[in-house]
């Protein structure tokens, strides 16, 4: 069944609730046995880090049973801020993290008709009924939690003119904000969400789907529990703040002749550090340009991290990891760090790559010669084999790797100190020359020692440091992106001050001028890579091309920020 989870996802996380409930109705044969979950997202933005929770979660439970299924359902009732341009991307995501919907594709506005149908049984029961206060005079009587609601003057209108009122908005003869639908519950219930609330509105405003065919649409409340009910979903999982609109799901499911009765349960949202997750913050970065757009690799968007370099296996072994709870908290940024280094280490082959480039002559290698290494690809796995590189007299090492008066325990280029050339040989730091004008750094003359041929010294002389390179002849250009965490704090939320003052302004470095070994010449959009010393990187699936290589960093090797954030502190 393409149902199923992507079998090579570590499932390492406990059991959790909703799988205990899931398995005893499944033991019991509850629902006559059936399992069906849906994932449904609101077409207005692009999906993030915590629909990937949902998803993996629901996509997961279904996979539980050899006869569960998932469903996509659109809960598209809010033309106003949907966009077809999300649907697709919605889709493109999904089956990116590694989840198969097959031919369950479903969009609450299918189901308009059959909701308006649902809304006039209520209006014939004398459940339903049509108000023309405003929004704000409905809102002012609906009292709160200390206070009950005040009865609507139109409560009591006679079924026959709500039935023709509500036709009339159907039809389109009013303007918006005439009229609403809505329940007749009890203006005095402790839930406040019970208190009559809106069924209907009049919105003359085009949907990406059913285009002008309506003018009024479903509240979420009353659309999301009967297209639940309409697909037949057994278990309706979704995020704690639907905790309070329980009692509505139920009423809606009690008084209608729905032809399967699903229940809700809540489980807690994805929250994670360094980064804000709701669509409308995320909106508000796009909108104002701190970002470049929803898939900037900064952002927390599954497209985002995707051209970030994420592999979606690390995103399913996290969600994982983090479980399912009831409980609301802050997920620890360094665990979905930990993740992505893990998962990347066993699947990225190794090259070397110089950010910042240092030109280094070796006067007593001979002019004109190269010499081809073959050097593994993962020095601890054969099987991904070797590749060539090649050695010549002019180098470039990274210009962090020199320094001119370094201190005791530096193990790298100085003058007069030894290192290991990766695969290559031994070199001794001769002479820096400078430019006599800016006192500028420009080139390191050094000797190479020919019976070191791999790195190591004929006659055993140890040797501790060993850096990266590239042959300066044979070197590829490539711009890289080093990406940082989108803010500063681990809150951006939680301060006092609005949340883009929190944003970290070194979270993107640009790098022009770096040296890539030859293989990576022509390295295709999405390729992962370990540049050695350095971290995980991609190539860029937009901007990257034959003739302009760009990297982006998916992260660095090790965690650099906490050991920075303790100096600062
Ligand atoms: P946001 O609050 O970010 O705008 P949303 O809840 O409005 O998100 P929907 O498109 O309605 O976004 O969400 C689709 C599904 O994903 C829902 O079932 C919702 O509960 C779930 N979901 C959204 N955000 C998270 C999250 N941070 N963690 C877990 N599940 C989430
Ligand atoms: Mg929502």
């Amino acid at each position: 069944m393409a149902n199923q989870k992507p079998s090579d996802t570590a499932d390492e996380g406990p059991s959790n609730f909703l799988e205990d409930i899931v398995e005893q109705d499944l033991r019991e044969g509850k629902h006559g046995g059936r399992l069906m979950t849906r994932f449904p997202p609101e077409p207005n933005g692009y999906l993030h880090i915590g629909h990937a929770k949902s998803i993996c979660l629901n996509f997961s439970m279904a996979a539980k049973s050899e006869r569960g299924v998932c469903n996509l359902r659109f809960d598209d009732t809010n033309p106003e801020v949907e966009e077809v341009e999300f649907v697709e991307s919605i889709k493109k995501d999904i089956r990116w993290l590694g989840f198969d919907w097959e031919d369950r594709e479903y969009f609450a506005s299918s189901y308009f008709e059959q909701l308006y149908e649902y809304a006039c049984i209520l209006i014939r029961d004398g459940k339903a009924y049509v108000d023309s206060q405003s929004l704000e005079d409905i809102r002012k009587l609906r009292g709160d939690f200390h206070t009950p609601g005040i009865n609507s003057p139109d409560r009591n209108r006679s079924i026959e003119e709500n039935l023709d009122l509500f036709e009339r908005m159907r039809q389109g003869e009013f303007e918006d904000g005439a009229f609403v639908l809505r329940a007749k519950i009890d203006m005095a219930s402790a839930d406040v969400k019970m208190r009559d609330p809106i069924l209907y509105r009049i919105k003359r405003v085009t949907h990406h789907r059913t285009g002008d065919r309506w003018p009024i649409y479903p509240m979420y409340d009353f659309a999301h529990g009967l297209s639940d009910a309409i697909e037949g979903v057994t278990h309706s999982l979704c995020t704690l703040e639907f905790q309070n609109h329980r009692g509505l799901y139920y009423w809606f499911l009690d008084q209608l002749p729905v032809p399967h009765c699903p229940e809700q349960y809540e489980f807690a949202r994805l929250a994670l550090g360094f980064t804000v997750m709701a669509k409308r913050k995320l909106h508000a970065l796009v909108r104002d340009n701190h970002v470049s757009g929803w898939d900037d690799p900064r952002m927390p968007t599954l497209s985002g991290m995707r051209r970030r370099g994420y592999p979606p296996r690390a995103i399913r072994t996290f969600c994982d990891r983090i479980g399912v709870s009831k409980r609301d908290g802050i997920v620890d940024v360094t665990l979905l760090e930990h993740t992505l280094r893990e998962d990347l280490n066993e699947t990225s082959p190794r090259v070397m790559t110089v950010l910042k480039p240092l030109r280094v002559v070796l006067t007593n290698f001979p002019e004109g010669e190269v010499h081809e290494l073959d050097v593994p690809n993962m020095p601890d796995d054969p099987s991904f084999g070797t590749r060539r590189v090649l050695f010549s007299r002019e180098l470039y090492v990274e210009r962090d790797d020199f320094m001119d008066d370094p201190p005791k325990k530096w193990w790298r280029l100085g003058p007069g100190k030894e290192v290991r050339l990766r695969y290559a040989a031994l070199i001794t730091c001769d002479e820096a020359i400078r430019d006599p004008n800016t006192g500028e750094l420009v080139e390191l003359r050094c000797t190479w020692d020919p019976n070191s041929k791999g790195g190591n010294a004929a006659d055993g002389r140890k040797v501790r440091g060993t850096l990266h390179w590239v042959s300066a002849a044979h070197a590829v250009d490539a711009e890289v992106r080093l990406y940082d965490r989108l803010f500063t704090v681990e809150n951006p939320l939680g301060e006092e001050k609005e949340f883009t003052e929190f944003l970290n302004h070194e979270s993107l470095e640009v790098l022009r001028n770096c040296k890539a070994e030859q293989s990576l010449a022509g390295a295709p959009p999405g390729n992962r890579y370990q540049f050695e010393r350095h971290g995980y990187f991609c190539v860029d699936s937009e901007d990257s091309s034959a003739d302009h290589l760009v990297f982006n960093r998916t992260i660095s090797l090790r965690d650099s920020w906490a050991k920075i954030a303790a100096k600062l502190k």
